[in-house]
């Protein structure tokens, strides 16, 4: 399975910090991908944010797969 992480890249990049009105950096790497933040308050709010995108995208990939398999 596999996903889409240029919606994900996208979802996380609309995000801004409160305080410092910085953007998060979504960046894939080997391991999965870093996110980029200007300070600690702010990649809390990005980190929770980021698994519920995840876990969207992860369900609508399975969805996906499991309707080709049963067509
Ligand atoms: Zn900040």
């Amino acid at each position: 399975m596999q996903l889409d992480y240029n919606v994900i890249k996208r979802k996380i990049e609309k995000e801004s910090c409160k305080i410092h009105h910085e953007k998060a950096v979504f960046k894939k790497s080997i391991k999965g991908f870093t996110i980029q933040t200007c300070c600690q308050e702010f990649e809390k709010i990005i980190g929770l944010k980021s698994e519920k995108i995840i876990a969207e995208e992860t369900k609508k990939a399975v969805e996906t797969s499991l309707k080709k398999m049963f067509k």
